[in-house]
């Protein structure tokens, strides 16, 4: 009828009639088009990113070294140089992103550069471990990513943006998120220069991949394939800058100890006064650490320059190892007496099981990875025939019944002489 049509229901929001729109939704007192709901939904997304942004910049102003290194404390025993390096690190990282956002016109403002740290360490220290609980504690996105994968552009192996790729996963592909997240690289010791004479082959897998690294690192656009592995032409790449993404390298740097006291020993001599009262902890040299030394090792000067804070982590004695065990927020002691418990059973260990635990690590040279490992082997039986005997409310794990355990299993026929 002429008289329903004059009457034209209209979105509330842009006045467009129903015939100009795909769907008008009925509201109590009003309607809205479907390009209403699709432009207000980009603001809502807007506004919630804006949100979540003020939130983390908020959060960082709270975390001070002081704190940061507390919190590491809950879970990382022991270790203290390489926390407190990491602390003042982090903090500066996230002072300097807080910088970025206010940004003044001053010319002459001074620009904070970023914080990239390498950590030295034999395997099973705690590298990993430290990265990963300082990412969780700030909720940004990390990844890590394993440098022996990586090649040099157009061979076999992974191109270097593939890291990006696991942040860009791990930030759910909120590309603002991953712009400010934390990539841990492990093993960056496996890429140092093959050899100091460049000229036999190609070294794609080491001094290849570390020039490679450079683009990454000096906080540059980088096209990043979302699935990671290797661009192809066709690929849909994602741009991501990595200017306020923190990257943390790990490194066993075997053998680096003998680099370390051939220099500590030559400039001994050209500073005999004043360093003949320095006593030289010749057991742990990994300490006096300094970045020639990894560039005697194989690490190109141009990406050491872009990793300025180094630290060292110990090796694990046997009393850190042991406070490994029940001293972390989910030390292992305190996850089976959770899962025990969630039995109905109330479970303890001896403590010489412990202590028998610890040795047989460093017997068998498994460190803090290893202690895992045995316990499962003492536990599993256990695990087993719980559940199924209701009646039983309590159990005490004895030095006895950990042996006969352990000696049973394939891990005790693994020792080297
Ligand atoms: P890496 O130095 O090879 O990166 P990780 O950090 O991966 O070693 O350590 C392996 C595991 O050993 C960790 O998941 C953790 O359970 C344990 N661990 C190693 N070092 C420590 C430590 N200092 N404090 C607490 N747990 C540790």
């Amino acid at each position: 009828m002429a008289h329903t049509d004059r009457k034209e229901i209209k979105c509330s929001f842009c006045g467009r009639g129903k015939s100009e729109v795909n769907v008008l939704i009925a509201g109590i007192t009003g309607h809205i088009c479907d390009n209403c709901i699709t432009q207000a939904q980009g603001i809502i997304k807007e506004e919630l990113a804006q949100k979540a942004n003020k939130q983390l910049e908020s959060s960082i102003i709270l975390q001070k070294p002081e704190e940061i290194k507390a919190h590491l404390d809950n879970y990382v025993i022991g270790q203290t140089d390489a926390k407190r390096v990491l602390s003042v690190a982090v903090y500066n990282h996230y002072k300097r992103l807080l910088q970025g956002n206010d940004k003044s016109d001053d010319e002459d403002e001074v620009e904070i550069e970023k914080s990239n740290i390498i950590l030295v360490g034999e395997t099973g220290t705690g590298k990993t471990l430290l990265a990963k609980t300082i990412a969780k504690m700030l909720n940004v996105p990390f990844c890590i990513a394993d440098a022996t994968i990586l090649t040099e552009a157009g061979y076999v192996g992974e191109d270097v943006e593939s890291i990006l790729s696991r942040l860009l996963q791990a930030a759910d592909y909120d590309v603002s998120l991953a712009e400010r997240g934390i990539v841990f690289i492990d093993e960056i010791d496996k890429i140092a220069r093959k050899s100091d004479n460049a000229s036999i082959t190609r070294d794609v897998s080491g001094e290849g991949v570390q020039q490679a690294l450079l683009k990454l690192l000096e906080g540059a656009e980088v096209n990043v394939p979302p699935q990671g592995g290797r661009k192809h032409p066709e690929q849909k790449l994602i741009q991501i800058n990595t200017r306020n993404i923190l990257f943390i390298c790990g490194g066993a740097f075997d053998s680096i100890q003998k680099i370390i006291g051939r220099r500590m020993k030559t400039s001994a001599i050209g500073y005999s006064s004043s360093q003949e009262n320095m006593v030289i902890d010749t057991e742990n040299l990994l300490q006096y650490v300094i970045p020639t030394d990894l560039r005697s090792f194989g690490l190109i000067p141009e990406l050491l320059g872009r990793f300025p804070v180094l630290s060292y982590l110990q090796p694990l004695d046997k009393s850190t190892l042991r406070r490994i065990m029940t001293e972390p927020k989910n030390a292992i002691v305190k996850q089976y007496l959770r899962l025990f418990d969630m039995d109905g059973v109330k479970l303890s260990f001896d403590k010489e099981v412990l202590d028998y635990i610890v040795d047989r690590a460093l017997d068998y040279k498994l460190g803090a990875r290893g202690l895992r490992s045995i316990c499962e082997v003492i536990m599993t039986d256990l695990m087993f025939d719980l559940p199924s005997q209701p009646d039983v409310k309590e159990y005490t794990i004895t030095l006895e019944y950990a042996r006969e355990k352990f000696e049973k299993s394939k891990i005790s026929q693994l020792k080297v002489a």
